[in-house]
């Protein structure tokens, strides 16, 4: 079969304003002080560095290297680092407030930041990374600290740039300080759990939103978009549940299977085959943006940003959307989902379980001491109950949507945390 491939529709809405048009309607709704306001806006901290770095031909390449601090009142600033091609600074900043809500929404002790660098990691070998890695870490040495700015992975990056980082870290101080990073391998102090931690939150949050709706896990199907560390844990655990997976997608494209997709084949299948779903033949192939227009009960968006717009919005059959990923619906897109009745759970509740184990790893490496894989889960998955609970019913006090409700959530720790501590 053969098919020509839509190109993928985009809002072009900054992210940074899609995410504080959100922030202005909670706002609203809180009655938030001017002056507060006119604070949360505006990042701390915006830092963009030259990178040099000898590449594998021995030529010198300059990339251009991002961390923003969006705030740093509820404590260190807390915020993964992105190796994607499209990295900007509007992004970063954009970014770097959703997790500054995101961990006051799961009520955790950090601030918000994100990192990245331009670059792309595919194109690259190990070693051009790994310098690429230190240079970084070098040249923000001053910026990153575990009471400080405690980067993680995100797109494009895992627990072996990770541990480049902390190793240059360790090494400029002259001694191994492990909890500068989380999302570490394990036996440089990473969390039992943290691999998994995102697309666990993911699931946790599914089957919460699902009782509330009264959807029955053994009944229900889903399409998950982007088959990465999130989208492939998401649906592995949800696919355990009872969930069926129908469809799953990655940038090789989406595949379909009324049946549902043995989840442990597929990923299997990817990790043998250069970290793609190209070739794999238990589903059959289907138009790449067809997976969000799918016939399920639930709709996992794990991939990128801006995938669910106005243009495409009316035609989502969903039931509940759980965003896996950071900034999958564009503020336009909002108001359309919310007419027509489907449960949007926001990434900034819905993908917190990432930042909710790596600051079990923070409190660990800084205790000295190892939790169990089970404490981790245990500890994880009542944080993002609560979360979901006190979201779910300050949506109903306020009368507004989930995403609006985690807003106030968060805004409104945030703001009080200003007015106790004042100083200005
Ligand atoms: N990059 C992840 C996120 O967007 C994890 C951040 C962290 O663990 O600090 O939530």
């Amino acid at each position: 079969m053969s098919y020509i491939e839509p190109a993928p529709i985009k809002d072009k809405e900054n992210p940074f304003e899609s995410m504080m048009s959100r922030f202005q309607v909670a706002a609203e709704h809180l009655g938030l002080n001017a002056q507060i306001y006119n604070v949360l806006k505006t990042p701390t901290k915006q830092v963009i560095v030259g990178l040099p770095v000898t590449m594998d031909n021995g030529k010198i390449e300059v990339f251009e290297g991002y961390r923003v601090i969006h705030s740093n009142i509820l404590g260190p600033s807390k915020g993964g680092i992105r190796y994607a091609l499209d990295v900007n600074l509007d992004e970063m900043k954009a970014l770097a407030a959703w997790m500054t809500w995101k961990c006051a929404v799961v009520d955790i002790p950090f601030g918000g930041a994100k990192g990245g660098i331009k670059c792309d990691p595919r194109s690259m070998s190990a070693g051009e990374i790994e310098r690429l890695t230190r240079a970084y870490t070098m040249a923000l040495q001053e910026i990153f600290g575990p009471d400080r700015d405690i980067p993680a992975p995100d797109m494009g990056t895992g627990p072996r740039e990770m541990a480049w980082l902390m190793d240059q870290f360790s090494r400029s101080n002259g001694m191994t300080i492990n909890a500068v990073v989380t999302g570490k391998p394990t036996v440089l102090g990473g969390s039992l759990g943290r691999t998994e931690a995102t697309g666990r939150g993911v699931m946790v949050s599914t089957l919460v939103a699902m009782e509330k709706l009264q959807l029955n896990p053994f009944k229900a199907t889903c399409a998950i978009q982007g088959f990465g560390n999130v989208g492939s844990w998401a649906a592995r655990l949800l696919d355990e549940r009872g969930v069926k997976i129908i469809s799953l997608s990655d940038i090789s494209g989406a595949y379909y299977n009324k049946n549902g997709i043995n989840i442990d084949e597929a990923m299997r299948y990817r990790d043998a085959n250069n970290g793609t779903l190209e070739g794999f033949s238990e589903a059959e192939k289907i138009p790449t943006d067809e997976l969000l227009l799918l016939e399920v009960d639930v709709l996992v968006p794990a991939a990128v940003e801006d995938v669910i717009t106005i243009h495409n919005a009316h035609n989502i059959k969903a039931k509940l959307i759980v965003e896996g990923a950071n900034g999958p619906t564009s503020a336009k897109a909002d108001k359309i989902l919310n007419d027509l009745g489907i449960l949007s759970v926001p990434d900034i509740l819905a993908n917190a379980g990432g930042v909710t184990v790596s600051y079990f790893e923070w409190v660990q490496n800084r205790l000295g001491y190892k939790w169990t894989a089970e404490r981790v889960n245990r500890r994880s998955d009542r944080i993002m109950k609560d979360a979901f609970n006190n979201v779910y019913e300050t949506s109903v006090k306020y009368n507004v949507s989930l995403r609006i409700a985690a807003y106030i959530v968060a805004i409104d720790k945030v703001a009080k945390t200003y007015e106790y501590r004042g100083g200005f």
